[in-house]
Formats: C-alpha cells, sequence, structure tokens
C-alpha cells in the first residue's frame, strides 16, 4: 500500500495543495539516492501531529491531496518534460504544487508552470550552492544547473539564501548579473530578519519556494547530495516560510538522500513541508491578499 503524506486525505478536485513526488537522480553525482527521499518524506511525516501549535490550523482541516510519485525517465531531459504535464496541470488548475524530489533539477518545470500562471512570479531559493553553472559534466540540465535556467529563462525576481558554495564563474555570473544573494554568512551574521526585511520590498508578488536540503547546516541535515559546512539553522528557513506564506504560488524540497540519513534529515524535510502547508493556508484565511 503506498503510504500518502500525513493529513493528505482530499481528493484531486477538492485539493488547494497537491504533493507529489519525484523519485529521480540521475544526475547526481557525489551522493546518489534522492529518489527515496519522496517516500522517506511521507513516512516522517507520520512523526509529527497534524496540528500544528505556531501555526493554530489542523492539516486534517486543510484540503490536501497526495497525488503519489509521478513517472520518470532514464534521462533528465525526458523526465523534465514528463513532470512539465503534471505541474502545469496543477497550477493552471488553481493547485499549489508541493514537490518532493529527487535532485534539484526537477524543480524548473514548476516554476515554469507557476511563471506561466503568474507572469510576476518572483523565485526564492535556499541552497548552500550557486546551481548556476552552464553545464555540469556534459549535461546541460544538471542538478548543477538548474538555477541558471531559472534565472535566465523563467524570472529574475530571483533571490538566494544560504549560499556559500559556487565557482568562480558562477560567482562572477551572480556578481554581473545583480543577482540578490544573502550567503549563509550574512544569515548568521545580521540574522535572518535582516534578509526577510529586504526581501519584502523586493518580492510583492506571487512567489515560488524551492528549498534544497544542504542549505542546512550539515548538523541539521546531513544526508544531502552534496554536503557543506557551515549552513543556515532550521528555523531560519521556517521564518521565510512564515513570513512569505501569503504569496507562496509553489513549493518544493529537494536533495535528501536516505541511505546516509541517521533519521534527522527526512524528519527535518516532513516538517518543513509540514510547515509550508499549515502557514500557507493559514494565510489564506486572513481575508487581506496581497495580490
Ligand atoms: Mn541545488
Ligand atoms: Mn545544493
Amino acid at each position: 500500500m503506498r503510504t500518502v503524506f500525513a493529513g493528505a486525505d482530499s481528493d484531486y478536485r477538492n485539493a488547494r495543495y497537491v504533493i507529489s513526488g519525484v523519485p529521480f537522480d540521475a544526475t547526481s553525482r557525489l551522493r546518489k539516492g534522492s529518489s527515496a527521499a519522496p517516500h522517506e518524506i511521507r513516512k516522517n511525516s507520520y512523526n509529527f501531529e497534524t496540528y500544528s501549535h505556531l501555526f493554530d490550523i489542523d492539516l486534517l482541516d486543510i484540503d490536501i491531496h497526495d497525488a503519489g510519485d509521478l513517472e520518470v525517465a532514464q534521462t533528465v531531459d525526458e523526465t523534465l518534460s514528463l513532470i512539465s504535464f503534471h505541474a502545469r496541470k496543477y497550477v493552471d488548475g488553481g493547485k499549489i504544487p508541493v514537490m518532493l524530489g529527487g535532485e534539484h533539477s526537477i524543480t524548473l518545470p514548476f516554476v515554469q508552470a507557476c511563471k506561466n500562471k503568474y507572469p510576476e512570479l518572483g523565485f526564492i531559493v535556499f541552497d548552500a550552492h550557486l546551481d548556476m553553472r552552464k553545464e555540469y559534466q556534459g549535461e546541460m540540465n544538471s542538478h548543477a544547473c538548474v538555477l541558471r535556467h531559472v534565472f535566465e529563462n523563467v524570472t529574475k525576481k530571483f533571490v538566494f539564501i544560504g549560499t556559500r558554495s559556487g565557482t568562480r564563474e558562477e560567482y562572477e555570473f551572480v556578481r554581473e548579473n545583480g543577482i540578490k544573494m544573502f550567503s549563509s554568512e550574512e544569515v548568521l551574521s545580521a540574522g535572518i530578519e535582516a534578509a526577510v526585511a529586504e526581501i519584502r520590498e523586493y518580492l510583492a508578488c506571487p512567489i515560488y519556494l524551492s528549498i534544497d536540503m544542504d542549505v542546512m547546516d550539515p548538523a541539521y541535515a546531513s544526508a544531502v547530495g552534496t554536503p557543506q559546512p557551515y549552513g543556515l539553522m532550521p528555523r531560519d528557513v521556517r521564518d521565510v516560510i512564515s513570513c512569505f506564506a501569503p504569496y507562496f504560488v509553489g513549493f518544493d524540497l529537494v536533495e535528501i538522500t536516505p541511505s546516509y540519513d541517521s533519521g534527522g534529515t527526512a524528519l527535518l524535510g516532513a516538517k518543513l513541508v509540514m510547515d509550508f502547508i499549515a502557514a500557507s493556508a493559514r494565510a489564506s484565511q486572513v481575508p487581506a491578499q496581497p495580490f
């Protein structure tokens, strides 16, 4: 029997949030295995109460549908086109997609689907890495290139949070294009509130949120495809979820590699997914909508 995410008991038609897993990790090199993450995240979601005291809402009272795992192919290009069909269907149908990766490359079709529906779309990404390479190991659609595609082909309203790793060329690209970035060092020294205040001015529009779990310090989430020390604390990420909840139109959480997990990474991933849905649903109950 397939495991659905905790509290995701709505049928597709009535759902506001549609959870889908994408068990794909073919371009991962260092640590493979993120294809097992959707299942682990779902399993771990049962560790928690469905009631969130922080957002004062119960997942059981929110219309959430778990569509299961989407079909993937051997190659990244084929997989992207398969997923694209579902992403468009969810977003055009007025749903908020909640995608469980898999590796980071699969973010692209979901952001694209949101951009088609919301022309003013902004993009916030938590990632230790820039993922701004033109190509990586002969692959243009590698996880290491995904954010370049988002910036060049989808939206220029782009914000990095928690970054701390990239090539010289990637950093030059970010500088030359004036891309907004709050490195992990800046977040650790100035606090996440400083970043939130600045982003508030910059992105008063529908926002897609992508969380590459390697943004966390490995102390909190060591089971990721490419771990990187000196990272963020879980609360930094949750605070951004909480502050921008009214604006979110799409979400993903990627790059967990369960075979390296002693239990904490998929657990934290599940909690972040729940917090995203709870925060977003709570915000939608507040009458004044920003757009
Ligand atoms: Mn990434
Ligand atoms: Mn990363």
